[in-house]
């Protein structure tokens, strides 16, 4: 459909990168196409409905990009989720495996407040253990998640079973 095409014809796919053998997602041309992130950005609180949520969480660092979008267009609050060391007070810290080795997500003590409900947001759904860090550290934090929105599922890797029953909503799925 459309907004598939719009996401599909603003990225561009890197072979070996940052590895050997991974074929990266680059939507850094969506981000630099004003119309076109303006209509990506729309689509996703469209999709989710503005009284879904209370805050936006964007996993560091393309996802600042898009809560803070979506913070200003709806009002909601952004929760940044950032990489281990960054906060400067007490953190929730969540860690997963990455192909090689572990990361670590950190968001702080008080990021919010009981009950809100949390928009998660990233560029691209892979493995799903991003922004299943991020589902524990929203619970953490004493929130909720009410759904998940990426530009990009890469859906043979099977993230959004890790995030079952909650709502993985994607623009375009590959
Ligand atoms: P996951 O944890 O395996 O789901 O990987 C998702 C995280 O890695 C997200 O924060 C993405 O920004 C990043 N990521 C993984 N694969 C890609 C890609 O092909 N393009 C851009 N970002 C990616």
């Amino acid at each position: 459909k459309a907004l598939a095409e719009l996401v599909a014809g603003h990225v561009v796919d890197v072979p070996d990168f940052p590895q050997p053998g991974i074929l990266f997602k680059d939507i850094t041309p969506l981000f630099g196409d004003g119309p076109a992130f303006r209509q990506a950005i729309d689509a996703i609180v469209d999709h989710h409905g503005r009284d879904s949520f209370d805050v936006v969480a964007g996993v560091e660092a393309r996802g600042f990009l898009m809560a803070g979008a979506i913070g200003y267009a709806t009002g909601a609050g952004v929760l940044p989720v950032r990489k281990a060391g960054k906060l400067p007070r007490e953190v929730h810290a969540a860690s997963y495996a990455l192909e090689y080795g572990e990361a670590t997500l950190e968001v702080h003590i008080d990021a919010l407040k009981p009950g809100q409900r949390v928009l998660v947001v990233d560029d691209v759904l892979a493995t799903g253990g991003t922004a299943e860090a991020t589902l524990s550290l929203v619970e953490q934090a004493g929130g909720m998640v009410a759904g998940f929105s990426v530009l990009i599922e890469l859906a043979f890797l099977h993230g959004r079973d890790r995030l079952a029953p909650r709502e993985v909503h994607a623009l375009l799925t590959v």
